[in-house]
């Protein structure tokens, strides 16, 4: 199939198309490099440097290339920026991604596949959190695939589009092959920089919030190995002739901050000093998520589940 990534020069995009190419797949990458690094665009893929903004390159892109489905990376992704920059977020995000949609539309392109997030999921009722649980965004960013969600479920109920929106919790690890894995200019997430720590190139590493009403008042995350996305990025893209799809992925189990913290000091040897700082706004106390959807409909199945073996991939890669 050939299949349009935008995205695809930055750490989940171009993970997930060493997969898709490994499988066969012919792979288009739309992306600006404001993030992405041409380094990791795959060999093998046709690049196109373009930005979404830009309709008419989206639009030649579409014309020039005979693509059968869509995944869209492309994003900004910091929830504490978005708490500062709410334009950039409820505004390019959004603008951006509906450019995407209506040229994928207006060419025929019937399958697409989101990026979306568990920070639409604030205040949540049960944990771990499953696709029935109600909406709340935790900041503007998470609004902006809110938005994006909304807007595939009236394009499948306008024009059969077929989506499939999935909700990553937190991505980690590297590709095994360790050719790609995390590398954002600033890095604002807790792995890389606490492994930053212990490359020497931090001296410590600041926990935002210690009073969090959880089992060592940090905050929860459940961490997600980045292969194990690529593999429901395939899976959904095999299953939606079939109908659309939301799926939160995850691996059903939290780490808190000083854990994950701890898990980083005995795969690196390195003592990692750390302190507590203040909250960082639009963090919820908690997110884990139920992917038991995922694996009852698509028999997904977690390849990398333990902390442990995530931490080990991020830490070949950093090194
Ligand atoms: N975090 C932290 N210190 C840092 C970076 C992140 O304590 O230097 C915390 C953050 O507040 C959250 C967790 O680590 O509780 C995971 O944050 P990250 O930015 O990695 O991912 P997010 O949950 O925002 O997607």
């Amino acid at each position: 199939m050939n299949i349009l990534v935008t995205g695809g020069a930055g750490y989940i995009g171009s993970i997930v198309i060493e997969e898709l190419i490994r499988q066969g797949d012919a792979v288009i990458v739309f992306d600006n490099l404001y993030y992405g690094h041409r380094a990791a665009v795959h060999p093998e893929a046709v690049f196109v440097e373009g930005d979404l903004a830009d309709q008419a390159a989206v639009k030649s892109t579409f014309g020039t290339h005979d693509v059968e489905a869509v995944m869209h990376f492309a994003s900004y992704t910091l929830v504490g920026e978005s708490m500062e920059q709410p334009f950039k977020y409820i505004g390019d995000n959004v603008t951006n991604g509906l450019n995407l949609l209506q040229e994928a539309v207006a060419h025929g392109v019937r399958r697409f596949i989101l990026s979306s997030s568990a920070n639409l999921f604030f205040d949540p009722e049960r944990m771990p959190i499953d696709e029935d649980e109600r909406i709340v965004p935790g900041s503007p960013y998470g609004e902006s695939k809110n938005i994006l969600e909304r807007m595939l479920h009236w394009l499948d109920r306008i024009y059969g589009f077929r989506y499939a929106a999935l909700r990553y919790f937190n991505a980690a690890g590297a590709s095994p092959s360790g050719e790609r894995g995390e590398d954002h200019d600033p890095e604002t997430h807790l792995i890389p920089r606490v492994l930053q720590v212990a490359l020497g190139q931090r001296e410590r590493i600041t926990i935002f919030g210690g009073d969090y009403p959880t089992r060592d008042g940090t905050c929860v995350r459940d961490y997600i190995h980045v292969i194990d996305l690529a593999q429901a990025h395939i899976l959904a893209l095999q299953a939606l002739d079939e109908s659309s799809r939301t799926y939160n992925l995850g691996n059903g189990r939290g780490f808190t901050n000083k854990e994950v913290v701890e898990t980083c000091r005995r795969v690196t040897g390195h003592p990692i000093p750390a302190e507590v700082g203040p909250h960082r706004p639009g963090d919820p106390a908690v997110l884990v998520a139920s992917s038991e959807k995922i694996r009852r409909e698509l028999g997904w199945e977690p390849q990398y589940p333990d902390l442990r073996t995530i931490v080990e991939h991020a830490w070949e890669w950093h090194r």
